[in-house]
């Protein structure tokens, strides 16, 4: 079976995690730090905190921007849930902003005029949580202006999109997100195997993600209530995780960041040639809009014919191509109906979910794999 996505591991991956495991930290020691600040660089943000997920990095974001019961998290219904749970874990509530058709992304349109409405009602979210689908940034110029307008904080789920980049400057750079998430799940662009990692420059949020990520204990006097009573001294001064990523992690990061910029110029170019072979068939292809260039985590077709799209998948899985569906809407997930969800909410979310199939697109995909997925899929539809 030819996956949709995997990772690519290297002989140097290998000798830079091995050699940990002989070293004298696993966990708490240099190279997350080393890794933090790698990556950091690498985007151009201020503070980088790592964490073990993705999904505990928006939690402690969500945590440090101080979500709480009774607030509200917007976030798109095309995404993977924990884009919206990170709300729930604070016990905020969640509601979601249908997508652009054309990016699959949250519609800043849609936005505006949810947050219109939602002030005339009274009830403005917190945080809003645009993410990057498939790689290719939102509109975080728009989604930036109106969060200054309507006093909300904007959390970037950029998990499909590091090695992107939204006017000519890296996701993650900070210049339009309060805090942006990257994950490092081995599907994702580079991998620690699980992992994940919050960037901001903002100071004090970092501090606040800082302190999240491990119990809420701070060995910094300057966070302290009173005097520190030595050098053994830490204070627990909120409630935190253990959302800390181990060195073993962080040793396989910041070997795999080294490739970042080579890995996502292959995936543009498997990105470019299904662009070219696919194009007379009765699909329509991803949009890489002026401002964007999408790190291509994901190339999702979605079909003409919406009833054909369950046959189309399991011919293409029974042909030997691993296809998926990114993603269910997640207003449709049984947890969220039973908060008062219900089809027809978010129709465009719906029709996208009812024609996509995301197709094959990694670094070790072979140029005869691609053509076997191509010449697959042209069989099934011509
Ligand atoms: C993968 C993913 C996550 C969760 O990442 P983990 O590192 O697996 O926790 C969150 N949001 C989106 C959009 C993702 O694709």
């Amino acid at each position: 079976m030819i996956p949709y996505g995997r990772q690519e591991i290297t002989d140097d991956d290998i000798a830079a995690v091995t050699a940990v495991l002989t070293s004298d930290f696993l966990t708490q020691g240099p190279r997350v730090t080393a890794f933090e600040n790698a990556v950091a660089a690498k985007v151009g943000a201020a503070h980088a905190i790592a964490a073990n997920s993705a999904t505990s990095a928006l939690h402690i974001a969500c945590q440090a921007i101080g979500l709480g019961p009774g607030d509200l998290l917007w976030t798109s219904p095309i995404t993977f849930v924990a884009s919206a749970n990170c709300g729930r874990y604070c016990g905020a509530d969640v509601d979601f902003v249908d997508i652009d058709p054309a990016t699959f992304n949250m519609s800043a349109d849609a936005l505006e005029a949810k947050l219109i409405a939602a002030q005339k009602s009274g009830r403005l979210p917190q945080v809003v949580v645009p993410v990057a689908m498939c790689g290719q940034s939102c509109d975080m110029r728009r989604i930036r202006a109106l969060a200054d307008t309507y006093g909300f904080k904007v959390i970037e789920d950029a998990s499909h999109a590091i090695g992107g980049s939204f006017a000519g400057a890296y996701v993650g750079r900070g210049d339009y997100a309060d805090i942006t998430i990257f994950s490092f799940h081995p599907v994702k662009i580079i991998t620690t195997a699980e992992g994940g990692m919050a960037l901001t420059n903002d100071a004090a949020l970092a501090a606040r993600l800082r302190l999240f990520v491990s119990h809420g204990i701070t060995r910094d006097e300057g966070q302290m209530v009173g005097a520190s009573e030595g050098p053994w001294y830490y204070q627990q001064i909120a409630l935190g995780e253990n959302y800390r990523m181990t060195e073993l992690q962080a040793a396989l990061g910041l070997s795999q960041l080294d490739r970042l910029d080579a890995y996502v110029q292959t995936r543009r170019q498997q990105a470019a040639v299904y662009q070219a072979a696919l194009a007379d068939l009765p699909l329509t292809l991803p949009f890489d809009g002026p401002e964007t260039a999408s790190a291509w985590h994901l190339f999702v077709i979605r079909l003409d014919d919406a009833a054909s799209r369950r046959p189309v998948f399991e011919q293409l899985r029974a042909a030997g191509i691993g296809v998926n569906v990114h993603y269910i809407p997640v207003h449709l997930q049984p947890y969220y109906r039973a908060l008062g969800f219900n089809p027809g909410d978010f129709p465009l979310a719906e029709d996208y979910y009812s024609r996509a199939i995301s197709i094959p697109v990694y670094v070790g995909l072979t140029a005869a794999a691609q053509l076997q997925v191509i010449n697959t899929l042209r069989r099934i539809l011509t």
